[in-house]
């Protein structure tokens, strides 16, 4: 079969690959002058930016870090450095404790908030309809730590409100533990179970954990994929219109057996004016603006960005920054000698217009509230944006019906649904997609 892949992202690439390992003839077809679509490192000043993804963690069975094998790409591991996790709450940053005696300690919460946390074993299980990451939060850890950990942590992933975020979409594993009776439960079975596997070699490995990048940043990863695809990958190809024939489809007139749609789905709506039931399914789909403010300082400006792997703003803070990652920690090559490099996050749909302000503007308040919360003095050495107006895909409460509802609606027309609007937005979860476009097209022969 002959297929078109439109849109080559890193949801398009991976589709590609998967498809061509699968024997398929497929063919990626890009609107811009280089594949990657949001993923990229630049350097600066001698300041290496992600315009996106930054890095996943080890651990996926499909994921990238095995992509990163199989395609010869290195990889490191986030500093030790970066292990502490801040969160800007009540005017100031708390470490997120990662143990319980560091809990015990902790100032993010109050006793009373404590308590409630250590009360989820004893929480009821419950599974069926979906809801919001804040009502799951909530139910299970009680209100203060659903303000305090569970809404920054979704906002680190999503730039959005944990009301508005499905638990079934977009945290699928806390979904299963709260089904199969609690999440401290849960993570306990499964750490007997790495006991016995190591104890009696029997079980499947998972991989190595952790929080990996390719080394030089997730760019390589996109210029050896699309190496491997080689002159398979068409640049320069904005698709206008795919339409549906007796037994294919036509991609802007030309004739395909297939169509992967890999681009975002608020722009694939107007290549398909001639299939409204798809156009209609499509339009339940939303990816947030976003826009990155990278600074650079000497160290001694900003001690603090020294210590940690960066932090988040919790809801109703006098910050405007969603969070701020202290890449030249996480990754130390990233920044000048004697200098540090912090990426400040703004929009999602937490704040959609502060995607929009001009360029001077994000930078004087991400200044500003690097000041406020990390003490940060002085000019910064270095100041750039980089913004998408497609960002950040969000999975709202239902969005898996409206996933099941889209994927038949295109099925029908020999379309196939791939990229970050779907099934899962992240590095690992778009390296993961391609056995299931695989699946999905041979489920048509
Ligand atoms: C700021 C930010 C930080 C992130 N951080 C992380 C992280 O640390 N870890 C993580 O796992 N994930 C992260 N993500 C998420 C992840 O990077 C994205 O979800 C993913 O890269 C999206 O890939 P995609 O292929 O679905 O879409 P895109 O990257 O948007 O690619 C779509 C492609 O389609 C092309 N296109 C559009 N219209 C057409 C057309 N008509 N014809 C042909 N081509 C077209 C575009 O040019 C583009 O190349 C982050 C995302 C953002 C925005």
């Amino acid at each position: 079969m002959r297929i078109a892949v439109i849109g080559g992202g890193l949801g398009g690439l991976t589709a590609a690959r998967a498809l061509v390992g699968a024997g398929f003839d497929a063919h990626v077809l890009e609107a811009s002058p280089r594949p990657g679509g949001v993923i990229g490192t630049s350097s600066v000043d001698g300041f290496v930016r992600e315009h996106a993804a930054s890095s996943f963690l080890g651990g996926a069975a499909h994921g990238a870090l095995a992509l990163c094998e199989a395609l010869g790409v290195p990889v490191e591991q986030a500093s030790p450095r970066a292990k502490r996790r801040w969160i800007f709450l009540d005017g100031k940053l708390r470490a997120l404790p990662s143990n319980p005696l560091q809990l015990v300690r902790s100032d993010l919460l109050t006793w009373r908030g404590k308590l409630d946390l250590l009360r989820e074993p004893f929480r009821e299980a419950r599974a069926g309809t979906d809801e919001s990451v804040h009502a799951f939060a909530a139910r299970r850890f009680g209100a203060e730590a659903a303000r305090a950990i569970v809404a920054p942590f979704v906002t680190g992933v999503f730039a959005a409100d944990a009301h508005d975020v499905s638990l079934a979409a977009g945290f699928p594993r806390l979904a299963a533990l709260d089904a199969q009776g609690g999440i401290a439960r849960g993570l306990l079975k499964q750490a007997a179970k790495g006991v016995v596997r190591k104890v009696t070699g029997k079980g499947a490995a998972s991989g190595p954990r952790g929080m990996f990048a390719p080394r030089g940043g997730l760019g390589t990863l996109i210029d050896r994929l699309a190496g491997e695809l080689g002159d398979r990958v068409h640049t320069h190809r904005r698709i206008g219109e795919l339409a549906a024939t007796e037994r294919g489809v036509r991609v802007d007139g030309e004739a395909w057996d297939a169509a992967v749609l890999a681009i975002p789905a608020e722009d694939a709506i107007g290549l398909v004016p001639t299939l409204p039931a798809v156009a209609m399914r499509l339009a339940a789909f939303h990816r947030a603006p976003a826009a990155q403010v990278y600074l650079g300082f000497a160290a001694d400006q900003v001690p603090l960005a020294g210590d940690g792997f960066g932090f988040l703003v919790a809801q109703g803070e006098d910050l405007r920054v969603l969070g701020v990652v202290f890449e030249s920690t996480v990754w130390p090559d990233r920044a000048p000698a004697g200098q540090v490099l912090v990426r400040c996050i703004f929009g999602g749909s937490r704040d959609p217009d502060a995607a929009g302000l001009d360029d001077a503007m994000l930078i004087a308040q991400a200044t500003r509230d690097v000041g406020i919360a990390l003490g940060a003095r002085g000019v910064p050495t270095h100041a750039s944006v980089v913004r998408w107006s497609r960002g950040i895909a969000q999975y709202p409460v239902g969005h898996r019906d409206h996933v099941r509802a889209a994927v038949a609606a295109a099925r029908s027309h020999r379309i196939v649904l791939a990229g970050a609007d779907y099934r899962g937005p992240g590095v690992n979860d778009l390296c993961a997609d391609g056995d299931v476009i695989v699946e999905e097209l041979r489920s048509w022969t």
